[in-house]
């Protein structure tokens, strides 16, 4: 009878071993968002994905995936949780930061 709870509890404890052992890398994590290089339209990943450093600039005949209101603050791949200042990392652009009013071919609407 005692068994379950025990399994559970034991369950329990491994489990905030673990979140407590990952506390410092989410330090690291935040603090390296911070001191990230900052996307260039000039990076050859940029240019893949068209990226633009303002979407607002965008003229939709020539980027026809871009609608008003897309933007990098509106991305789902946006990591607005790890921002310094509007600029935050990018799933799209692993170890860039992009700024809020940015824009590339890779926008995904937020679930
Ligand atoms: S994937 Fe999203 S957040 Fe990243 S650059 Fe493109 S629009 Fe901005």
């Amino acid at each position: 009878m005692t068994e379950p709870t025990s399994s559970a509890r034991r369950r329990f404890l491994s489990r905030l071993a673990l979140g407590v052992a990952a506390l410092p890398l989410l330090r690291v994590n935040r603090a390296a968002a911070a001191e990230l290089p900052h996307l260039s339209p000039d990076d050859p990943a940029a240019k893949a994905l068209h990226f633009a450093l303002d979407a607002a600039k965008l003229d939709p005949k020539k980027e026809p995936l871009y609608q008003a209101g897309r933007h990098c603050g509106t991305c789902a791949l946006y990591q607005a949780a790890q921002a310094s200042g509007d600029w935050a990392p990018c799933g799209a652009f692993p170890g860039k930061a992009v700024p809020k009013t940015g824009w590339c071919q890779a926008w995904a609407p937020m679930a």
